[in-house]
């Protein structure tokens, strides 16, 4: 066999038995080696077994110079996980309303009351998002409502569908629509129209009544029981696995991971999405609410083990952010989720349309700016959008979000399925570009990460499968032979 030579990688030693050292390279591929292959590796890979070197050749951690495929496959890889970089903003959020009927503890966009004047989208402003919007290079674009509470004003929501699906009949770019609303308001006409143009509606739910009614208030109290009527309500007329929901993790649910995984079974979804509360708005006001990330930690690697526990038992329920990083570490297609991508998504991926017609990079610098810092205000709906993306912002962000140049993830094992947050880390650090030592975005996903390859390093056929199935959008049963993740 000719001399190989050692391409680029990074290195994680990891802490679970037996212990391993994973490798990956900036294709995507991995490997878990023991210490002392990880040695022969590095120092002389003719020592390897010819199988293992064999292997490391495949999966590209060793190059052959006269054979020169590990070099353009690596390329490959590496510009198909890129290449949602030259597309453009595709996500595009209109908030149409600051007004709800909640008032969440934790509500990241400073909601006000139901009947509070000027807080409304006007047609005007709609119609200029609209241009905007269509004005991006993306090959598909997806129009997401959000608010407040987008049903308290429908007629904008309706407008900007109407809107926007004329003008794909002429544009051709596929379209989609999404909606985030407590599903309360949305009455039978409301339905009928988001089954006529496709809106997906994703709503919250935090686990059980107890758990839920905790921090999602609303006046009358019953928040649970007055979403899971909607919620038939809303299945009755869109379909069974028309609503997505999340669950937004507080301290008080932390000793509760298998009653939140179970709500969401008994409730008849097939996902939950588990995620922290986030340091915006009202929870800025509220430093006790949000768990520790050890905290979190341990309520996820639960709640994890809980949903393969009931996949095992054949109920099918996904982890929807295990099932984005899985994917992001399983195949080279994880750049549709903007929020953990490098180059960051905020305003490349994202753009936010205010209910005041203020343009920002992403849902969470509109909630700073509800907090008093304009500084993520990249425009208004009237600024072409040659020049939001050309905006010194939107530059400086772009910098501190490349997480390959970013001290602490440049040599991070997990960057390849990684990405630098800027707008979270201008919220927490007053600097976008932040401090990995100090980032609980960084604390947060290095243990998830490690939780992951960890199940994937394990090995268990029968969990291999429900992983598998999570990134195939499949269920566990359709899926046969013995599949392997490593
Ligand atoms: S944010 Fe942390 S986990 Fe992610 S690539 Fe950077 S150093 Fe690694």
């Amino acid at each position: 066999m000719n001399s190989l030579d050692l391409m680029p990688l990074r290195f994680e030693r990891l802490t679970f038995p037996p212990a391993q050292v994973l490798v990956t390279h900036d294709g995507g591929d991995f490997a878990f080696l023991s210490q002392t292959d990880f040695r022969r590796l590095i120092e002389d890979p003719a020592e390897l077994a010819p199988d293992i070197r064999d292997d490391l050749l495949a999966r590209g951690f060793l190059h052959d110079p006269l054979a020169p495929t590990t070099m353009r496959i690596t390329a490959a890889q590496l510009a198909t996980r890129k290449r949602f970089v030259a597309e453009g903003p595709s996500l595009h959020i209109c908030v149409v309303t600051l007004r709800c009927d909640h008032a969440c503890d934790y509500c990241q966009v400073s909601r006000r009351g139901p009947s509070a004047a000027g807080f409304d989208m006007s047609e005007e402003t709609a119609r200029a998002a609209v241009d905007r919007i269509f004005e991006s290079p993306a090959p598909s674009l997806t129009i997401e409502f959000q608010g407040g509470e987008p049903a308290l004003a429908f007629d904008r929501v309706r407008q900007i569908v109407t809107l926007a699906r004329e003008r794909a009949g002429t544009d051709g770019r596929p379209l989609t629509f999404s909606m985030v609303s407590t599903l309360q308001r949305l009455d039978h006409d409301m339905l009928r129209f988001c089954l006529e143009h496709e809106i997906a509606l994703s709503t919250s739910i935090d686990g059980p009544a107890a758990l839920h009614d905790r921090h999602r208030r609303r006046p009358d109290g019953g928040a649970f029981d007055a979403t899971r009527r909607a919620l038939d309500r809303a299945r009755e007329i869109l379909g069974a696995e028309a609503v997505a929901a999340i669950a937004t993790i507080t301290g008080d649910a932390l000793d509760r991971p298998d009653d939140v995984v179970d709500a969401y079974v008994d409730l008849g979804f097939r996902s939950v999405f588990l995620r922290p509360v986030a340091p915006y708005g009202f929870a800025r006001r509220q430093p006790g609410l949000a768990p520790s990330v050890a905290g979190f930690i341990e309520f996820y690697r639960r709640a994890l083990d809980r949903c393969i526990e009931h996949c095992r038992a054949g109920r099918h329920i996904e982890e929807a952010y295990a099932a984005i990083l899985l994917t992001h570490i399983l195949t080279p297609f994880g750049g549709g989720y903007v929020d953990l991508r490098s180059p960051a998504g905020a305003g490349h991926g994202v753009l936010v349309y205010n209910h005041d017609g203020g343009v920002y990079v992403s849902d969470e610098a509109r909630m700073l700016a509800a907090n008093g810092d304009h500084r993520l205000r990249i425009g208004d709906v009237h600024t072409p959008f040659r020049e939001l993306a050309g905006s010194g912002t939107l530059r400086a962000l772009l910098a501190a979000g490349l997480a390959e140049s970013l001290p602490g993830c440049w040599s991070c094992a997990f960057l390849p399925y990684c990405g630098n947050d800027p707008v979270h880390h201008l919220a927490t650090q007053g600097d976008p570009v932040g401090h990995r030592a100090f980032s609980d975005h960084c604390a947060r996903h290095k243990a998830l990460f490690r939780l992951l390859f960890a199940r994937i390093a394990a090995n268990d056929p029968e969990v291999n499968r429900i992983f598998a199935a999570w990134v195939g959008r499949r269920q566990p049963a359709d899926l046969s032979g013995n599949i392997r993740l490593d």
